[in-house]
């Protein structure tokens, strides 16, 4: 059999992520004997563009050149509104196909199973459930009694018991990279460079860092672990605890990938890297004692299992930047969001990897779940001053179905249509839709630029004061003005004199 995996488009642009769910998904298909492809709109803007447009001749072109007998949607749960237009073309033009859905869009399963053209979702890990289905439907037999997946019968959904989790994720084989292009999915660091540029101005440890990657142009993502050692509020996340490959493993595939591809820079795409500190050591020791030459991210790591002396070892063996997920300097909202952390070791961490360590980290802040007050946002500012992290991230707690904030979403009844909330959620990312507080829409609202104004205000205020006093005009300025004028026109307005 013929099986057409699809990465789901989200957002409308803004580059290609390697989709490392359907790799896992293709590998498993392929070591069931049938064929697999791969196909990402994302790497081809206009190809969106088409869909949303309800043009789906590209589609037709696959499956007529491809003659699939499975489909397969991965994406998250903002990628609802093109799978569902997606899958309901291919149900009306091609019955015969089966369409299956898998990873966090299985966090809308009734959707898909009702209103697209999904005939089953699967909820836990492909490599456990697909053989099953595969085998099933190739025999022409009963796929409904696949363990693990949702299926609709008669209008009604049921929802089988998922199989037994993976306990060695070792057993896995690698992702199956020859059935994408690579070299497309190469990050280039220039982008990290520009997302850093402040912090390079202000701190000269920053410029070891361009020393070290040196004339390497590009980093590749890969998966260390799977899950997560915690269940944060506004997290979705359909695994249970944490498992990581062995370092012999990781070792393998990086050197699998380094002649492969020729790839020296890796950023290690987990939720959560750096959940056994004998792991990393072992992982810094074996890339100094193989002579492994390559810089790495990781992009997602908890402060609570570091400390300066494995920033350093990890800063030794070639890492270069950490995201942690800080999300807030205040204790209440960080008890709210169950990160299982306080400000104060938050703090302590980030001054180290954002001042003294020298490793890139871009500070991530969350605002908006319900207990935040101005007082709670001022502790936000403050620590964002106290860290010296005047670049970083913001964005609006986004509820999504699948995380437990969802559950306060639902008891209160915020939401009248999850269709066209997700679309909206899909289109335009963290900006502030839905108001969990109690604090009143104006004010909620003016949260993120409150945030901006002060903490830029700080920078040049220490490092460039020759611009304080104008941009504070400037600031002040926009302050009066800006929330009189349409999104379209500030963000316009912002990008111009950058202080939105
Ligand atoms: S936000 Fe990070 S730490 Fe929290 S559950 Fe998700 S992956 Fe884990």
């Amino acid at each position: 059999m013929n099986v057409l995996l699809i990465n789901s488009p989200s957002r409308k642009g803004g580059g290609s992520m390697l989709p490392q769910g359907l790799l896992y998904a293709g590998s498993a298909v392929e070591r069931e004997g049938h064929k697999a492809a791969i196909y990402d709109p994302y790497l081809d803007p206009s190809d969106i563009e088409k869909f949303d447009a309800g043009d789906f001749s590209k589609i037709s072109e696959l499956i007529g050149s491809f003659k699939p007998s499975i489909i397969g949607y991965g994406g998250v749960s903002t990628s609802y509104g093109r799978t569902k237009k997606l899958s309901q073309f291919v149900k009306a033009n091609y019955p015969g196909i089966l369409q299956i859905a898998g990873g966090p869009l299985a966090s809308i399963t009734r959707l898909l199973l009702e209103n697209a053209g999904i005939d089953a979702v699967f909820h836990g890990e492909v490599e456990t459930s697909l053989p099953y289905f595969l085998d099933k439907v190739a025999a022409g037999g009963d796929w409904k009694s696949t363990p693990g997946i949702s299926h609709r019968s008669d209008g009604i959904i049921t929802r089988n018991k998922n199989p037994e989790q993976i306990k060695d994720l070792d057993s896995i084989p690698f992702p199956a990279y020859h059935l994408v292009d690579v070299k497309r999915y190469l990050e280039p660091v220039s982008t990290l460079y520009a997302s850093y540029k402040m912090l390079f101005e202000i701190n000269p440890l920053y410029n070891d860092i361009k020393a070290r990657i040196g004339n390497r142009t590009h980093y590749f993502p890969v998966v260390t672990a799977r899950g997560c050692t915690h269940r944060c509020s506004f997290c979705y996340r359909h695994m249970d605890g944490i498992r990581q490959h062995s370092v012999g493993y990781l070792i393998r595939l990086i050197k699998f990938l380094m002649e492969t591809y020729g790839i020296e820079g890796f950023s290690f795409a987990d939720e959560l890297f750096n959940s056994r500190q004998e792991w990393v050591y072992e992982f810094c020791d074996a890339l100094e004692r193989e002579k492994i030459d390559i810089f790495y991210i990781v992009a997602g790591a908890r402060l609570d299992k570091m400390d300066e002396k494995i920033l350093r070892r990890m800063k030794d063996t070639g890492c270069i930047e950490i995201s942690y997920g800080q999300e807030s300097g205040s204790d209440t909202i960080l008890k709210e969001y169950r990160k299982g952390i306080s400000s104060s070791k938050n703090r302590d961490i980030t001054v180290l990897t954002t001042k003294k360590v020298g490793i890139l980290s871009v500070v991530q802040i969350v605002i908006g779940s319900p207990s935040e007050t101005k007082d709670t946002i001022r502790e936000t500012v403050r620590f964002l001053k106290d860290v010296g992290g005047y670049q970083y991230s913001l964005n609006y707690l986004m509820p999504l179905p699948g995380a437990p904030i969802w559950n306060y979403v639902e008891e209160n009844k915020l939401i009248d249509d999850l269709e066209k909330y997700l679309d909206l959620v899909c289109e335009h990312g963290g900006r502030p839709f839905i108001n969990l507080t109690k604090t009143p829409d104006r004010m909620w609202k003016r949260w993120a630029f409150m945030i901006r104004k002060e903490t830029r205000l700080d920078y040049y205020r220490k490092n460039r004061p020759a611009l304080y006093l104008p941009y504070m005009f400037l600031y002040n300025i926009a302050d009066a003005v800006l929330p009189l004028l349409p999104f379209s026109v500030r963000k316009k307005l912002a990008k111009l004199v950058k202080i939105w």
